[in-house]
């Protein structure tokens, strides 16, 4: 029996030596190509061409492609981006004698010499490096937290400042980490806007959240006008909406548009887009979280028409309704089309027509044969 076109042993047939080298080269080439892997994804995030496919950044594109966790995600990406800075923990990382758990860890401890983070990463569990890493950083006494907020300009801007101690400050910055990451880029130049004007975002997110804890979270209401000559939409505050903008607004009573003529306001949207709670909780217990591939958001879901209701008429029934998050709903209203049955199984295209594909595909044979060298067969 072979794996490829040679002969290999079975796992029961080798000797304890054998299974040991076994065992520290499939390990050593886990940590080779863990590190490879995590600089093509670097580069990849220098391009930034996870943005085509919709991903929110190059962690959770590496999610749905390589179907890892997010931690295992972020490990690999941080890691490489950390070992940028580091020649010597890279070398040894790069020769498979230290795994990517000890270099993720080695990488994070502070004020120490390349050298001597390469010395201590092959030595050291990466257990024992996380908790030199935290002995070295001293916690901040509860007596310290403070926050205040006041308005400055006449009115005009509130101004915010404060700190926490790492344990408490871990709840807001969690809160406000997915906030922020839910903001997209900006639809007309597709460029993400500085972290900080999308911190701030989040902040305000958060406190209208707060507000509106008491009702449905998933139908918070904006007003929003539409002239109904052309269907062109002004927001409140007078800024234009682009189409794609308007398309997304119309697809789910998550935002209200008022259509107005030259006489005033005639009515509020085309009232058979809004999704009936009938209808809401079927697709909720169809659709468990957003259906875009590797998303598995449950909180401040939309019902997106998969044929749009406006432009293609596109009827508000089950069959044509899909799951998304705010995120991925705008994503898909930028010019990506869904095709099959939300029933069943989707096909996701971009706007430019190439489908977005999951996982890796399986280890050629010829690696197999070459680095592993040994059949599996079944389990004794
Ligand atoms: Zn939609
Ligand atoms: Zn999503």
């Amino acid at each position: 029996m072979a794996v490829g076109d040679r002969m290999f042993p079975m796992f029961q047939q080798l000797n304890q030596e054998e299974l040991e080298a076994l065992v520290d080269r499939a390990a050593a080439l886990i940590s080779v190509t863990q590190f490879h892997l995590g600089r093509a994804l670097r580069e990849i995030d220098r391009r930034e061409t996870w943005m085509a496919d919709g991903a929110k950044g190059i962690v959770e594109w590496t999610q749905t492609r390589c179907g890892y966790e997010r931690r295992t995600a972020r490990t690999v990406v941080e890691t490489a981006e950390a070992l940028e800075l580091l020649p010597r923990l890279t070398e040894v990382v790069k020769s498979g004698a230290v795994s990517l758990d000890q270099a993720s860890a080695a990488s994070k401890l502070e004020q120490r010499e390349d050298v001597e983070l390469a010395e201590l990463a092959q030595t050291h569990a990466p257990s024992a490096l996380r908790r030199m890493a935290a002995a070295t950083r001293e916690p901040l006494p509860p007596e310290s937290r403070r926050f205040s907020w006041g308005w400055i300009h006449d009115g005009a801007a509130l101004r915010l400042s404060g700190r926490l101690p790492a344990d408490e400050g871990q709840y807001v910055a969690a809160a406000l980490d997915r906030l922020r990451d839910d903001v997209p880029p900006d639809p007309e130049t597709g460029m993400f806007q500085p972290a900080e004007q999308r911190g701030a975002d989040a902040l305000v997110e958060l406190a209208s959240l707060s507000l509106q804890q008491d009702s449905d979270p998933d139908r918070a209401t904006v007003v929003v006008h539409v002239d109904a000559k052309d269907l062109s939409a002004e927001s409140e505050s007078g800024s234009r909406l682009p189409p794609a903008t308007l398309d997304r607004i119309l697809c789910d009573s998550t935002l209200q548009a008022m259509v107005e003529a030259e006489s005033g306001t005639v009515g509020i949207g085309r009232r058979s887009r809004v999704v009936p709670h009938g209808i809401r909780r079927a697709l909720h217990s169809r659709d468990a979280s957003c259906r875009f591939p590797g998303c598995a958001r449950t909180r401040w879901t939309h019902a997106h028409h998969i044929r749009e209701w406006v432009r293609d008429e596109g009827p508000t029934d089950l069959d044509n309704l899909v799951r998304l998050c705010g995120y991925h709903h705008r994503v898909i209203h930028r010019g990506w089309k869904i095709e099959g049955s939300p029933g069943g199984r989707l096909q996701w295209f971009r706007p430019d027509g190439r489908e977005l594909t999951i996982g890796t595909g399986a280890l050629p044979t010829d690696l197999h044969d070459r680095f592993i060298g040994v059949q599996a067969g079944p389990a004794p």
